[in-house]
């Protein structure tokens, strides 16, 4: 509930406006965020990599609401990925992007405004010898996030897809994405969801996501295990040896600053392991889920804006 309330409130201006300007903040977004530039991303990235991590990168931004916006984050991920590229980081490290951030909410044409924007992410990204994932976001995007990576896909089978546990069709997105090649980051989901669409009850999203997990396990894709939650890890490890999955045949992924222990755990055991590193300066929608998911982090968001971070 408080979770719901944190992610409705926080769509204020007002609140927003206050947030991103309280004196403690930044100190709390470098705790979650690479930094603001390009130049800070690919520092991070270099020492994720030389520590034994893969890495995908976010270049921050949300809900564009005019064609500039959208090609200038379009032409960041350019520039990052041939950084990536110059710096022999992009056999490590690939780049998440969200349709929204380059476009797809636009009046009319926004579905293929971002379209085009990816495709041109997506070709920068092979020819620099990489790939790219398609973020999932709220329910209303779901089916077009969905079309637009089968249409990318038949360029560039490699792009990777999202599925949200917690909404009542991921099990049978996940029948559908599973096929051999398929990569599929499988997470709980981020976003304020009504009951009409989605699981409410923590248990009830936990079982979702093993019933998930267990379809992509038996499937021929590659899956993605994006969670920070221990007892889920130790069934995906166990449904892994179950299922005769090889090392170099799944991941696990964590959020960059989330259960750094946990994540040198699972590469020190030798399973591959990506951190999703987010930049840039449109840091407020992906801090606020944060402190949504968990208390502890509301109060350190709280304690910030006070001043008292
Ligand atoms: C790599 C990756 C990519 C993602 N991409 C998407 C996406 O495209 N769309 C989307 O809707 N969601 C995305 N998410 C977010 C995801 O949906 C969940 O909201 C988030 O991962 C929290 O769920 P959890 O599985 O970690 O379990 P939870 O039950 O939320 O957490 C389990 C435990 O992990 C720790 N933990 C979890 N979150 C935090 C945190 N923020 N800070 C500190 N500790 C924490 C706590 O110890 C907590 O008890 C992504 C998550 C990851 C890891």
């Amino acid at each position: 509930m408080l979770r719901g309330a944190l992610l409705s409130v926080s769509a204020n201006p007002a609140i927003k406006r206050f947030a991103t300007t309280a004196p403690g903040i930044s100190e709390l977004v470098t705790q979650f965020a690479a930094g603001e530039t390009t130049h800070d991303a690919i520092g991070v990235t270099n020492e994720l990599v030389s520590q034994g991590f893969q890495v995908t990168l976010d270049h921050l931004g949300e809900d564009t609401t005019d064609v500039d916006t959208a090609i200038t984050i379009r032409d960041a991920y350019v520039e990052l990925l041939q950084r990536l590229g110059r710096a022999q980081l992009a056999s490590q490290a690939e780049v998440s992007v969200k349709l929204s951030a380059v476009g797809q909410a636009l009046p009319d044409d926004g579905p293929q405004v971002a379209t085009d924007n990816a495709q041109r992410i997506c070709e920068v990204a092979r020819d620099v010898g990489t790939t790219v994932t398609l973020d999932m976001e709220d329910h209303t995007t779901t089916d077009l996030t969905l079309s637009t990576l089968a249409q990318l896909r038949q360029d560039f089978p490699d792009t990777g897809a999202v599925l949200q546990a917690y909404l009542h069709r991921t099990e049978s997105d996940c029948r559908d994405l599973g096929r051999a090649g398929s990569r599929v980051r499988l997470c709980k989901g981020a976003y304020n969801e009504p009951e009409s669409v989605a699981y409410q009850r923590r248990g009830e999203v936990d079982l979702s996501y093993v019933r998930c997990l267990k379809v992509l396990l038996e499937g021929e894709g590659y899956p993605m295990i994006a969670t920070h939650d221990s007892r889920l890890i130790a069934v995906a490890e166990a449904l892994c040896a179950r299922y005769g999955r090889e090392s170099d045949d799944h991941e696990f992924q964590m959020l960059y600053g989330v259960r750094r222990r946990e994540q040198r755990r699972l590469a020190a055991i030798g399973q591959r392991v990506r951190v999703y590193v987010p930049y840039g300066s449109e840091w407020y929608g992906y801090l606020v889920r944060r402190m949504a998911e968990r208390p502890a982090n509301l109060m350190l968001g709280v304690r910030a804006m006070l001043g008292r971070g």
